[in-house]
């Protein structure tokens, strides 16, 4: 997808702050953090969100689930307690069409829920 910004940061053609790369993941911190630890989980192939995933991708979204708890342990957050989310669409405040997972960390988080 050449208008995806996260397709763009997997084909090098803009940075990011990797923690962990394999042949169908990468993940790299946010550039807007919204807690102290906050990583972007990415499969290399364009999947626009969860919604659209299709049965090929389910051994991906594993592959990534996998991936945030190595990352997790990396970080040293098991113990102290970590979010792992993803948005789908307008509501949940999807900006980005690319799938990925949110690894949060580092502070006490804030509920999820509806905004005020
Ligand atoms: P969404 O709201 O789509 O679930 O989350 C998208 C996330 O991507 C946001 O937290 C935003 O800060 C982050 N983001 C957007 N553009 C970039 C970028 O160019 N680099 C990095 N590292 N993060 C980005
Ligand atoms: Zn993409």
């Amino acid at each position: 997808m050449s208008d995806c910004i996260f397709c763009k940061i997997i084909e090098g053609e803009l940075p990011s702050k990797k923690v962990y790369e394999d042949s169908e993941i990468l993940a790299f911190h946010d550039i807007q953090p919204a807690a102290p630890i906050h990583v972007l989980i990415i499969p290399k192939k364009h999947i626009a969100s969860l919604a659209v995933a299709g049965a090929e991708d389910w051994n991906i979204i594993g592959q990534m689930q996998r991936a945030a708890s190595q990352i997790a342990r990396e970080l040293e957050v098991v113990e102290s307690g970590y979010r792992v989310i993803t948005n789908i669409g307008a509501n949940a405040g999807q900006i980005v069409h690319h799938l990925h997972y949110h690894l949060m960390a580092g502070a006490r988080l804030s509920p999820l829920g509806v905004h005020n």
